[in-house]
């Protein structure tokens, strides 16, 4: 049935909240104070589809891209990118108030001069769709491919080398994978880039050994597209969400590319985790490294520490850094970046943070500060109770997840109090908030 609602609220990724009765729906693409109009139904479950905006809030736009009712990847584009900044910095002051019972400052969210072609990892999908070779993303939550390169917060060069590869591989008649027939070639295609370095590197990634006429394959591609300055086969026979198999051949180039952020130099591998918005990057490393005053005599630890970005970059305020990371690739690079940077006062570990924040515990050892950048589930007990047993001055809890955060937080809250809360957007246009929280030690100013 269909009937007006006010927009009273958002979820935690950003659907509007509306009420009839004592029945709670929500659904994307409308603005907390819009009257709407919606088509709710009660069975088999609670839904609703927005039918009509009816005053439709000063914050309104027109989004730019014309696949975003299908896409769903950039769910906010309809609204002005200011009161995006706005929304998620209520949201974690929400967040907050609501876990601890206690009104906390949250600081304006960092944004971007321009919150487009942001990323610096690109994927595309690459399907027969009705015996037509198609390529582009995935629709959210399904497996639909919506056919358009022209994304709006991919780099634009993805655009020119998939229309490439696309076109080489008519002309070669090589077939996208099919996963259920288990036939064909490319299943993704993979690109990152330096914005700094301008070096770019294309993954085919591909669900056979055989390659039919690979060699010509990448001449074509390198001289179509001269800024590919390295090309890797990842071959994934797997049926699985996971878009990278384990087995790699560089096929042009070195196998990776180098980045620059804040003046330090970083390998780029397919498969280490590397944060998708470099601009965005270096102002959430500054703003944690400065909310960490850090001092010559401090002890550092960088947990969850990827290719060692964060720590590399803290390495010349402080006399030491650990590093602990549980991926061996990333902390091989993270390695290789120190050298690359002459940075000798630092020292990378493959672990498992938790087991070695507890075997640290037990060793007695200790830090002056901690820097924490979990995944998005966040950390884990046994790993904060050890932190709580190190007890550091300070911690400072980078997340990408600020849900998972307070969790963690309620934990530490323990012996530590909140002193900074800075979200910083990483992801424009996107639900996803990035959250850094200084803690410092009570009773120790
Ligand atoms: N600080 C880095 C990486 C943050 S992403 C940066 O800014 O680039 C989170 C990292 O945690 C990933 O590199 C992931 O591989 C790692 N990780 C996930 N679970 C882990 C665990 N249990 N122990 C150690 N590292 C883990």
């Amino acid at each position: 049935m269909i009937e007006n609602f006010k927009v009273l609220g958002y979820d935690s990724e950003f659907n509007g909240i509306i009420k009839k009765g004592s029945n709670t729906f929500t659904l994307p693409r409308v603005i907390k104070g819009e009257e709407i109009q919606a088509d709710i139904t009660l069975k088999p479950k609670l839904s609703a589809r927005l039918t009509k905006v009816i005053s439709p809030a000063s914050s309104r736009i027109k989004p730019l891209c014309e696949y975003y009712l299908q896409c769903g990847g950039c769910a906010l584009q309809h609204i002005k990118y200011e009161e995006q900044l706005k929304m998620k910095q209520e949201l974690v002051s929400n967040l907050f108030k609501e876990a601890f019972d206690k009104e906390y400052e949250v600081l304006p969210t960092i944004g971007m001069k321009d919150p487009f072609y942001y990323r610096n990892k690109n994927q595309v999908v690459f399907k027969n769709v009705k015996g037509k070779l198609t390529c582009g993303m995935y629709q959210s939550g399904t497996h639909n491919v919506i056919g358009t390169t022209n994304c709006y917060i991919q780099d634009k060069i993805v655009d020119k080398i998939v229309t490439t590869i696309k076109d080489l591989m008519q002309k070669q008649r090589l077939s996208a994978y099919d996963e259920d027939r288990k036939t064909g070639l490319i299943r993704h295609v993979l690109v990152k880039t330096s914005k700094a370095t301008k070096e770019v590197m294309v993954v085919l990634v591909v669900g056979s050994e055989v390659f039919p006429g690979r060699s010509n394959f990448v001449k074509a591609l390198v001289a179509r597209c001269k800024e590919i300055t390295t090309i890797i086969q990842n071959t994934n026979t797997r049926v699985t969400n996971a878009v990278l198999g384990d087995k790699e051949t560089v096929l042009y180039g070195k196998g990776y590319i180098t980045d620059i952020l804040l003046g330090l130099k970083f390998k780029i591998s397919s498969k280490s985790f590397y944060q998708i918005n470099p601009e965005q990057t270096e102002k959430l490393y500054s703003k944690a490294i400065e909310l960490a005053n850090l001092t010559k005599a401090d002890n550092l630890l960088d947990a969850y520490c990827g290719v060692g970005t964060i720590g590399l970059i803290a390495s010349s305020h402080v006399s030491k850094v650990t590093g602990v990371e549980l991926v061996k690739d990333a902390v091989n690079d993270a390695i290789m970046n120190a050298k690359a940077n002459n940075i000798n006062n630092v020292r990378f570990i493959c672990d498992d943070a938790t087991r070695f924040m507890v075997n640290s515990a037990r060793q007695k050892q200790s830090f002056d500060v901690v820097i924490m950048d979990p995944p998005r589930k966040g950390s884990d007990k046994p790993f904060l109770d050890a932190l709580l047993k190190l007890l550091p001055l300070k911690v400072v809890y980078i997340s990408c997840n600020p849900h998972t955060q307070v969790d963690d937080l309620k934990v530490l809250l323990e012996k530590y109090e909140i002193k900074s809360i800075q979200p910083v957007d990483m992801f424009p246009h996107t639900h996803h908030v990035e959250n850094i929280v200084l803690l410092t030690l009570k009773n120790k100013k």
